[in-house]
């Protein structure tokens, strides 16, 4: 925790009796909680974890392993897949990848053991196609994708996809303990050793032009995971300097960049910083953070236009389009977010995360059938264009199907003194080493509050930190065992109780939800409305969508969704502010209120198959 921010809230906590305060700050550093540590309890986290894993589970294995068996000159009689994944895609084989960790994700936090075996059934798979080509390679692909690469002709991302497939590997040893799993990333890494051996720097920073996922941290993890340092020294070689220079420098020089090749090489700088101590890496990856939380992302914590950043930093009203906040840019930057917030214990972390999980994540997959969304428009008049299941094999229907398997990831971390709760989602938390079961047991956001209960066999003593949003209204309260605490937090952060708990001791933190506004920074006539960390979108009816374009393209061959000129024009409110109120009885719907068109609006994360606006003309004084 950075000074300034331990100041606040010890200050906000000083009047608290039970309060003891440190002369220093905490030491000891904040780690996330396993998977299989936190199970999510029945609430809208809880169903959409459930949809994602009929989903998952709804794939066939052998379709998932045909082009590495054609590849590596295996029988499969499988139909191939479509979209991404089809026969002459270049990016078949991510998916996959992706398809692994979610096994392993599921297995993880749920303990479904049909994850787990389909899993081991997949890497099984893929352990007889690694040692049909003999080499360490395993794709989807030939390596003739590879040798294109390093002759600088055309080829899409090869070490993408590569970076899937070991990842989702390195998952399923990690989080499903699959042995076989880790001597096929071994395999991969030593193929990818030799490969990047035989070039001199100059030429891999011309191979590092090219997307290539995040090769750098997963061959980092693989060196956390085996201790073995060769690993690392691979994984420097897929440092991106012309990207890392001018962020360890302190320099915004994003525009122009695709947005999800670029986060994920920051990411790995975060895990090299991790492995390493070296403070570079963690300068480089807590700077372009800060830089795209704070003045890169819309109000819904998203980012991206058209996949890249096409502006100054701080400049966001020309970029609302039917392609803003590609889902896997969102994806990725919860993941960095997790690793700033275990180097700062900054609440700005969380309340980042809470801000893009709601409106960037937990909208963007159907509820009827799993299917995810590639792009949240923020351009007024589009809606959401989902794919089709077994069909489009999109990146971002990879990144989906991990982003909700692990829905509970970033609710709980702890370090040496106690435990933070970041997110309200109900769930259950079992921090075994300590004995300790903690239950939060809350309907937000449809209530704005959240009750945590202690189990324990023992008293035990720890402290218990509870987020304090900004978005929490004329201040919050909080009632230990019925009784009322004489002071709360301020908004910003934690309520900390540092005391001896006993069995079924319960914590109750009302945390009231009002409205609110955030205009674009270098426009504050276009604003969004959010009802505590919720972005409203205002429902612009259902005018020309039907069965043929609220899913992508069904009929052809599936690209990158595309909208075809349907934009609506922003809807323009002629009131002064405020001008949205909330509907009677709690029900999460508000109305516009003034002279102009009334227009309801309700959470952006609750709105499908229908136009919509997020951002809106208010009149310029
Ligand atoms: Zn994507």
């Amino acid at each position: 925790m950075r000074r300034r921010q331990f100041l606040a809230t010890a200050a906000a906590c000083a009047a608290l009796p039970w309060r003891r305060l440190r002369a220093a700050p905490a030491a000891s550093r904040i780690r996330p909680f396993a998977a299989s540590q936190v199970r999510l309890r029945p609430g809208p986290a809880h169903d959409a974890a459930e949809v994602n894993r009929r989903f998952v589970l709804g794939q066939d294995p052998d379709r998932l392993l045909h082009m590495f068996r054609t590849t590596a000159g295996l029988a499969s009689s499988a139909a191939p897949l479509g979209g991404w994944e089809a026969p002459d895609n270049e990016l078949r084989g991510h998916y996959t990848g992706h398809h692994l960790s979610a096994c392993a994700l599921i297995w993880a936090s749920t303990g479904d053991v049909q994850a787990r075996q389909r899993g081991d059934k997949i890497v099984a798979g893929l352990a007889e196609c690694q040692r049909a080509l003999g080499s360490g390679y395993l794709s989807a692909f030939s390596q003739d994708l590879f040798d294109r690469l390093r002759a600088d002709r055309p080829a899409w991302a090869p070490f993408y996809t590569l970076h899937k497939i070991m990842a989702g590997l390195l998952d399923m040893h990690t989080l499903a303990g699959s042995a076989p799993a880790l001597e096929l990333v071994k395999g991969m890494a030593r193929w990818t050793a030799r490969w990047t051996q035989a070039l001199g720097d100059a030429d891999m920073a011309r191979v590092l032009e090219r997307e290539y996922g995040g090769m750098n941290e997963v061959l980092y993890n693989l060196a956390a995971v085996t201790g073995d340092a060769q690993w690392r020294e691979v994984g420097h070689r897929f440092d991106h300097e012309r990207i890392f220079r001018p962020l360890a420098d302190g320099r915004d020089e994003l525009k122009g960049l695709h947005v999800n090749t670029t986060i994920p090489k920051i990411i790995g700088a975060a895990v090299r910083y991790e492995l390493t101590s070296e403070s570079r890496y963690r300068n480089i990856a807590e700077y372009f953070w800060r830089e795209v939380t704070e003045r890169r992302s819309y109000a819904t914590g998203g980012t991206s236009n058209g996949e890249s950043w096409n502006t100054d930093p701080g400049v966001l009203s020309t970029e609302l389009s039917g392609y803003t906040q590609e889902c896997c840019v969102t994806y990725n930057m919860l993941k960095l977010t997790r690793h700033v917030f275990q180097w700062t214990g900054d609440p700005m972390c969380a309340e980042y995360y809470e801000r893009a999980l709601w409106n960037g994540i937990l909208g963007t997959q159907h509820a009827s059938d799993g299917s995810k969304l590639y792009y949240v428009p923020l351009g007024s008049g589009y809606w959401k264009l989902f794919g089709t299941p077994l069909a489009d094999y999109w990146c971002c229907t990879g990144s989906g199907c991990e982003s909700f398997a692990k829905l509970g990831d970033s609710i709980y971390f702890r370090d040496d003194s106690g435990i933070y709760v970041n997110l309200f989602i109900a769930s259950e938390l079992s921090w075994r080493e300590r004995g300790i079961t903690l239950i939060q047991d809350t309907q937000f956001p449809a209530e704005p509050r959240t009750r945590l209960v202690v189990k324990t066999a023992n008293p035990v003593a720890f402290e218990l930190r509870v987020r304090v949003p900004r978005w929490v209204a004329r201040g919050g309260s909080a009632r230990l065992n019925g009784v009322p605490l004489g002071g709360f937090a301020a908004p910003g952060g934690y309520l900390v109780l540092d005391r001896t708990w006993r069995d079924g001791d319960r914590l109750e933190v009302s945390l009231p939800m009002a409205l609110s506004t955030a205009p674009m920074p270098d426009d504050p006539s276009l604003q969004a409305v959010l009802y505590g960390p919720l972005v409203l979108a205002a429902r612009m009816g259902k005018a020309g969508l039907g069965p043929d374009n609220l899913r992508a393209e069904p009929t052809r061959p599936r690209t990158v969704p595309e909208y075809k000129g349907d934009g609506l024009p922003t809807p323009t409110l002629t009131g002064a502010a405020p001008w949205v109120r909330a509907d009677a009885g709690g029900s999460l719907t508000f109305q516009t209120i003034g002279p102009g068109e009334r227009r309801q609006l309700v959470p952006l994360y609750r709105l499908f198959d229908e136009r919509y606006a997020v951002y809106f003309k208010l009149p310029t004084p």
